[in-house]
């Protein structure tokens, strides 16, 4: 699958329609919900028969496209199937270690199953599981193969009658090059600096590419990007840290604004451009440096880390929501899997403790930057865990 984002152009009026449109959806996804947590025990096909009921109670339901009706059924199921998945992962011993050739999850949102799935069992923490939540800030709608229409050239139609009608796409990708049949899903999406439409496209991206004969585990870090096990470091770009200035000087303006206030909306508008334009960058640089990685080892070895606990801890959260690891291990997996390279998540216990060369354990506080033992073996402290992750990847090496 790969998905191709446009633009869109439209009148006032059919931007309205768009929320409109995501509003709708989530209203669908919202009551299944509730008839889910009000009915226990209720699987896939009656949520769908309660979509149906819906339609026929509510004119603005019934406007939506059906299908994409559907969709947001699944959207709520999909929520519920993950939480089932979780209460079963968390009871069971068996440790599921380690992410190879996954599918790309490009298409789903962030804390998706996959994040989810590699989550260690053995930590029972209560509340954890993830109860499917009420959704208060939808900003898509996803269509399937109807409902739609693609227009000569580059305009698409929205023929349900939410009346979006004729959108103008702007942007470099050429969607006549694939048949129609294969466009899957066509989402709305609404960004901070305008609506987008995507594109998902059914294509097998795999591309041959010849092996390099090299292996390499990565240590991330906050002081640099990642170490690898070659001792090579990648720095840390920190945009946010770099916008913070002007994160504040705008996040001040929405406070000095009246509650309610049209101007408070507007100074809100404009810091949510800000954010996005941070994202943006963040995942720009984490999806060219997983490339460029991937391009060049055949195997990949990385932390299995669990990021949510990581940025509990308070001191650190900024700056690690801000280096993107996230981000980079889903390009990484993505790029191994259209490249045909293996990736490796590894069980980050002990990665920077354990001596590389002979294996004792080298206890050393988070300041401690340079691993010392008793064996001879003196490695900068990132390097050596950049090791230890490589060699519990393939300890044959
Ligand atoms: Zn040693």
């Amino acid at each position: 699958m790969i998905v191709y984002e446009f633009k869109v152009k439209g009148k006032p009026y059919q931007y309205k329609a768009i929320d409109e449109a995501i509003r709708t959806a989530q209203f669908v996804r919202n009551s299944c919900l509730r008839y889910w947590i009000d009915n226990r025990g209720l699987g896939r096909k009656e949520l769908y028969r309660y979509n149906t009921e819906l339609r026929a109670m509510y004119p603005f339901v019934k406007d939506l496209n059906s299908h994409a009706c559907q969709a947001s059924v699944e959207r709520c199921w999909s929520a519920i199937a993950r939480f089932f998945d979780n209460c079963k992962k968390r009871c069971d011993p068996a440790p599921s270690q380690g992410a190879s050739g996954q599918t790309p999850a490009i298409f789903n949102r962030p804390g998706n199953a996959d994040q989810e799935k590699e989550r260690a069992p053995r930590e029972k923490i209560p509340g954890k599981k993830g109860y499917p939540r009420f959704k208060k800030n939808s900003r898509s709608v996803e269509y399937k193969q109807s409902g739609w229409k693609l227009l000569d050239p580059k305009q698409i139609e929205f023929t349900d009658k939410k009346g979006i009608g004729k959108l103008k796409l702007v942007g470099t990708w050429d969607l006549a090059f694939y048949p129609v049949e294969r466009i899957k899903r066509v989402r709305l999406v609404r960004r901070a600096d305008g609506y987008y439409v995507q594109f998902c496209i059914q294509v097998d991206v795999k591309i041959e590419t010849k092996p390099t004969g090299k292996t390499i585990g990565l240590d991330v870090g906050l002081k640099e990007f990642y170490t690898d096990s070659n001792n090579n470091t990648e720095p840390n770009p920190r945009f946010y840290r770099k916008s913070e200035k002007q994160l504040s000087f705008y996040q001040r303006r929405v406070s000095r604004k009246n509650i309610g206030s049209a101007n408070r909306l507007k100074a809100i508008k404009r810091l949510g451009k800000v954010h996005l334009k941070i994202s943006r960058q963040r995942e720009e640089h984490a999806k060219k440096i997983a490339r460029c990685v991937i391009q060049s080892n055949d195997l990949v070895a990385y932390e299995d880390l669990r990021i949510k606990n990581l940025v509990k801890n308070h001191c650190l959260a900024k700056s690690i929501n801000d280096a993107g690891w996230y981000q980079f291990r889903k390009w990484l997996e993505y790029f191994g899997n259209k490249f045909g390279r293996v990736t490796v998540a590894v069980n980050p216990a002990y990665t920077s403790q354990n001596c590389s060369s002979c294996g004792t354990i080298v206890k050393k506080s988070l300041s401690t930057r340079t691993h010392v033992c008793q064996c001879g073996c003196e490695l900068d402290r990132d390097h050596n865990a950049a090791i230890n992750i490589l060699n519990s990847a393939c300890p044959f090496t």
